[in-house]
């Protein structure tokens, strides 16, 4: 069977290389870091990860694979008043199922405070750095426009002397929360709004995750992340395009510290159709109930899409495919949707579970009579074996597989029409039973004892193929159907006056109860074909599932996965669609 591989084994997939690897191909020339190449993923944790990071992670963590490099996880969290431990957790869990592997190199921006507290006195020291007494009002006021000019602050030529000493006040907590910052002495002038005397260092008394009470001043982004690149020894600080305008302050950092110093690159971040990605808006859809958690397979998390049935190696693929390149622009969801169905089409074992139930009775069926069928797991793939399906002669098919009325060119149940059954018998409808409202509540057939395993002496055709499952054997089970979770491919694109929410689709989320399924499907242990132990299936002409959380032995809940592109062309070959 095939199982899916480990980080260890991952082949470098990419095929031609992308303008981030030509920029190291040329530092590498170049003998910029002595050919060494060192990447990190610096998440917040300020939420759950999304899609979009997993494209950020498969390009570090890949570019360290592919060149023996090697591959840092950081957590940059220098906010406290948004960061928690849930996140960091949440967020560890989900670089390792998504194949990154950070080995002993697990990094926290917060480690660095005593050590950017004391960059920060060099700077001072250097005249580089002064604090201020504006309010975040009048700083913003102060820092004009894209066309006009910045003007400098009333503070801004305090002495070095006299920094140092409010400095060190702000540290210990002498002043109020937002009454003074530590501010870069830069350029109020500059073209770049980034560079006109960016605050480095703010009062906050706030606890944090890791360092509690210890700092009431924490230090803003642009002052944490160079230099945290610098003491891992990063290479290459891969980030996304909104970063290109803060390089120049990164930059300006770092050399004002004089210590070593990595190349920043930006590349474009992901976005897809039907999807937010920002985690203002993910929280959100949380926080407000829209979604049942930040796991909800309906969400584009990382959790979400694990929950929905999605693999890994999907969304390695789907990276791979999307590539990486320097100008944004939006990807359509049913790419992704792709990678998911190859994967599946050739991994997933293939089941029979019964949606919509209609009572089949076997009339010339030996009373009480079981036979175990065999059925192959996987057509596509021989290696994944064979199971036993209970045949009895009181079945389950799809409502849907019965008509009254069947039309030209159908090939499912009708009064008098014969089908076969997959891995069974070929059966012929002679009766319907209706309740007083005249709706089919239920079939009487007869089979032919010469149709096992689909062959007929006879060589008579018989063109449908059903999936069923045997009533005294079926395990019930809830299938929960998931559509786009907004119903338009840009959500923000709203009339005005109205947010994203007036974009969701009221149909994302439907629950079918009372389906039936096999009953090898009541294996709730961890299934050791996949990695991560979820038990992903086919179910026959109905799509890709996976099995829910939420499931008990006696009630099975299923994750629809992805819908089949092709649904039955490929289960009976030969065979025209109904
Ligand atoms: P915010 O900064 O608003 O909290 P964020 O999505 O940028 O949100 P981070 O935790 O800072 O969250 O992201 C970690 C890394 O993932 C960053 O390097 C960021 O550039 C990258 N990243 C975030 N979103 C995407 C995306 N949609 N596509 C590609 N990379 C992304
Ligand atoms: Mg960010």
């Amino acid at each position: 069977m095939a199982t899916d591989d480990t980080a260890a084994t991952q082949t470098p997939l990419l095929i031609s290389k992308d303008f981030i690897r030509d920029l190291i191909d040329e530092d590498n020339r170049a003998g910029r870091f002595g050919g060494r190449v060192h990447t990190r993923f610096p998440p917040e944790p300020n939420g759950y990860l999304h899609i979009g990071h997993a494209k950020s992670i498969h390009l570090n963590y890949g570019i360290a694979r592919d060149y023996g490099g090697k591959f840092n996880l950081r957590f940059d969290d220098t906010n406290p008043t948004k960061e928690e431990q849930e996140y960091v957790d949440a967020i560890m869990q989900d670089v390792r199922w998504l194949g990154a592997d950070w080995e002993d190199r697990l990094f926290f921006a917060s480690d660095y405070f005593d050590q950017l507290y004391e960059w920060a006195v060099q700077l001072i020291k250097a005249g580089k750095a002064y604090v201020c007494d504006l309010s975040a009002d009048e700083i913003r006021e102060y820092r004009g426009t894209l066309t006009e000019p910045g003007r400098e602050s009333p503070y801004r030529n305090r002495s070095v002397e006299e920094n140092l000493d409010l400095f060190e006040r702000m540290r210990r907590g002498e002043f109020p929360d937002g009454s003074r910052t530590l501010r870069a002495k830069i350029d109020m002038a500059s073209g770049n709004l980034n560079m006109r005397d960016p605050v480095l260092y703010r009062i906050l008394r706030a606890t944090h995750h890791r360092t509690g009470d210890k700092w009431c001043i924490y230090p803003m982004y642009d002052w944490a992340h160079g230099q945290s690149d610098s003491i891992e020894g990063i290479t290459h600080s891969i980030c996304t395009l909104e970063f290109e305008d803060h390089r120049p302050l990164y930059d300006w950092c770092l050399d004002a510290l004089g210590i070593y110093h990595p190349r920043q690159i930006e590349f474009a971040r992901l976005n897809l159709t039907y999807t937010v990605l920002s985690k203002r808006k993910l929280i959100d859809l949380v926080k407000r109930g829209i979604v049942r958690g930040w796991d909800d397979p309906r969400m584009p998390t990382i959790c979400g899409l694990r929950r929905r049935g999605y693999t890994p190696e999907a969304i390695r693929e789907f990276c791979n495919r999307i590539g990486v390149a320097k100008a944004n622009s939006t990807v359509d969801y049913g790419l992704l949707e792709a990678c998911v169905r190859d994967d599946l089409n050739k991994r997933a074992q293939r089941v029979m579970v019964v949606l919509k139930p209609l009572k089949v009775v076997i009339e010339n069926w030996p009373a009480g009579k079981v036979e175990w069928v065999d059925a192959d797991n996987n057509p596509e793939d021989p290696s994944a074996g064979t199971r036993k399906v209970p045949f009895s002669g009181e079945l389950y098919i799809e409502q849907d597989d019965y008509r009254e009325d069947a039309p030209k060119g159908w090939f499912r149940l009708g009064p008098g029409r014969e089908v076969r059954l997959k891995h069974g018998y070929y059966i012929t409808c002679r009766e319907a039973i209706k309740d007083a409202a005249g709706n089919v509540i239920g079939l009487r057939c007869v089979y032919d004892p010469e149709s096992a395993s689909g062959v007929t002496p006879d060589g008579r055709k018989v063109q449908g193929t059903l999936h069923w499952v045997s009533a005294a054997h079926a395990v019930d089970a809830e299938v929960r159907l998931y559509e786009q979770l907004f119903s338009k491919p840009n959500p923000d694109d709203t009339p005005a006056g109205q947010d994203y929410t007036a974009n969701l689709n009221p149909n994302s989320l439907t629950v079918l109860t009372g389906c039936k399924a096999e009953p090898s499907l009541a294996d709730l242990s961890p299934n050791p074909q996949y990695k991560d132990g979820i038990h992903r299936f086919q179910f026959m002409r109905q799509g890709y599932f996976c099995l829910d959380p939420d499931s008990t032995p006696d009630r099975l809940v299923f994750n629809r996965t992805v819908t089949l592109k092709d649904t039955w062309a490929k289960v009976e070959k030969g065979t025209k669609r109904a």
